[in-house]
């Protein structure tokens, strides 16, 4: 039997529509770096979404699902394109503006964007690569920023402002299927090139739904939430809509990423709630140890994209501010988990929980998988790799504007779940914890050994400010481990031996502890803000390290 129910499209028109009149007076602060932020209402963003979708439409000629391109900071502007595009049809593409060059135009080109949406101040970063652009029709300019290098160039440029004034306020919104292309992602692509992950309007609806649930963010429109992490890294990890759904203030830091500016927008416009990878928070707490700011607005805090390390968790503990650990990926739109504790535990029984990477919600299934394929038990001891699957979980990777879509053996099981390359152990109670990804565990004389863990146990102790360990090929036992310390600022010589016993106290067994070690300058990153071990394991192998051999 059918049910009786309605069959209404979940799509992004309709957070477009509700944002911008349930929740009207809701407001998105964009930093501007002068002594006014700019302030725009849900309303307004709503209104110039819709002259937005017109603009594209008449004067771009976008009309069914090209997509269009956005190399943005996070601002209000991103916001109306982030509604505008999937409602009327097209698909949303954000650009990650610290990719190298050349991969930014592998994406553009391999998703075929008709026409891209940039802040003024990002044209020297795309104007170089234009004539490598092929598909590029239309160059729309928005916010401050040198426009001198736009002079003869191909492609025809519109100024964002210009090109949205005056534009009727209504528009014929389409009637789309709930399973449409809405938005794409790239892969910040460790190896190979990078993929192609769609979301559909359904899968950004019942995400947002999920987001501002309490087992998650547990955002209302009571809050303001500081949207660090980039609108290019997984939607902003779903921010944007999931805001518009609820009536969340956003608060926007645009170009303003640095801890300075980062804590005085936390001290001025008290955010309750933020979200961002573990080295924005490593930064801020360095800034606030040195010039203290206050940060108690923010109750709740979302970290993750990596590991947080404990010692992290504890430090903003003591500064009135609670981190929230979660995973997620890019293949996950990206919630994936949450840890909040559960119910009735003291503060010190609800410890072991926060340092894990969470529970799962029930839109995402989990399963644990052995190196022969078999599916271990939840009794947080026996580690696999962890699949999921769920309505907001990839089931592909994009294929190209003639091609099928992917599902690389390696990255998609044969019954459809999403293999996340992660390793790890669930508890009984359904908590999960990550030792590794699978291609930086460190197998020695034919055990594991967690990387993360070690890093978490260095990052502990009071000289150091990073530390990344990695894999590195030894005669005798396979691999071992190397760790690389970033030391505190004022901290001079390092005692390796020192170390070494601190990780043994800290409970790190004897043969795990690493006998190569490396004081570096700064952790390699990737264009997300995570450790680049990849670059780590490169400078060994490449003899460019001082390394000691304890
Ligand atoms: P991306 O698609 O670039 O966001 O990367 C997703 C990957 O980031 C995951 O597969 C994990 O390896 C890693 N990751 C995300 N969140 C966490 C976390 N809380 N702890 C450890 N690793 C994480």
């Amino acid at each position: 039997m059918l049910s009786t129910m309605q069959d209404v499209p979940l799509t992004v028109t309709r957070i477009l529509h509700h944002g911008m009149t349930i929740h009207g007076k809701s407001q998105v602060t964009t930093w501007t770096g002068e002594p006014e932020p700019h302030r725009r209402t849900f309303a307004e963003i709503g209104t110039r979404a819709t002259q937005l979708a017109n603009a594209l439409r008449d004067e771009l000629g976008v009309d069914g699902d090209q997509r269009v391109a956005t190399l943005m900071w996070n601002n209000a502007e991103h916001v109306e394109a982030y509604l505008a595009i999937p409602s009327m049809g097209a698909v949303l593409h954000t650009l990650n503006l610290r990719l190298p060059p050349e991969q930014l135009a592998w994406i553009v080109n391999h998703a075929d964007d008709k026409a891209v949406i940039v802040n003024g101040s990002l044209l020297p970063l795309l104007v170089p690569l234009l004539p490598h652009l092929p598909s590029i029709e239309h160059v729309v300019v928005a916010g401050p920023g040198d426009r001198s290098a736009l002079a003869g160039i191909t492609p025809r440029v519109l100024e964002y402002e210009e090109l949205i004034a005056g534009r009727p306020t209504t528009f014929d919104w389409p009637e789309l299927d709930e399973r449409q292309a809405a938005a794409m992602c790239y892969t910040s692509g460790t190896t190979g090139d990078p993929k192609g992950v769609v979301y559909s309007h359904r899968s950004i609806y019942l995400h947002s739904m999920q987001v501002n649930m309490t087992e998650s963010m547990g955002l209302t429109d009571k809050d303001t939430t500081l949207v660090v992490v980039p609108q290019f890294h997984v939607n902003a990890w779903g921010l944007p809509h999931a805001t518009f759904m609820s009536g969340v203030n956003m608060l926007m830091p645009d170009r303003f990423l640095q801890p300075a500016p980062l804590a005085d927008m936390i001290e001025r416009e008290r955010p309750t709630h933020a979200a961002a990878v573990p080295t924005i928070w490593q930064g801020l707490l360095a800034e606030v140890t040195a010039n203290p700011r206050d940060l108690t607005s923010m109750a709740n805090v979302t970290i993750g994209g990596a590991a947080c390390p404990p010692s992290l968790m504890e430090a903003y503990d003591k500064l009135g501010v609670r981190l929230c650990h979660a995973w997620g990926m890019t293949e996950t739109s990206p919630l994936g988990t949450m840890a909040h504790p559960p119910a009735g535990l003291s503060d010190e029984e609800q410890w072991p929980y926060r340092v894990t990477q969470g529970r799962f919600p029930a839109g995402v299934e989990a399963r644990l998988v052995g190196p022969g394929g078999e599916h271990l038990p939840w009794d947080g001891e026996s580690a696999g790799e962890l699949e999921v699957r769920g309505p907001w979980i990839a089931a592909a990777y994009y294929g190209g504007s003639d091609g099928e879509h992917l599902r690389p053996e390696d990255k998609f099981s044969e019954d459809g779940w999403l293999k996340t390359g992660d390793v790890g152990v669930i508890s009984t109670d359904g908590f999960l914890t990550l030792t590794d990804r699978a291609k930086d565990v460190i197998k020695s004389g034919g055990e594991w050994i967690s990387s993360v863990e070690l890093e978490n146990a260095l990052m502990a102790h009071p000289d150091v400010a990073e530390a990344a360990v990695v894999a590195v090929p030894d005669e005798k036992w396979g691999e071992r481990p190397l760790a690389t310390v970033v030391l505190k600022e004022g901290v001079t010589g390092t005692d390796y031996e020192a170390l070494k016993a601190f990780l043994a106290e800290s409970g790190i067994a004897k043969w795990q502890l690493p006998e190569r070690w490396s004081v570096i300058p700064a952790v390699p990153k990737t264009s997300v803000g995570k450790f680049d071990k990849k670059v780590i394991r490169k400078q060994y192998a490449e003899g460019e390290l001082d390394v000691t051999q304890l």
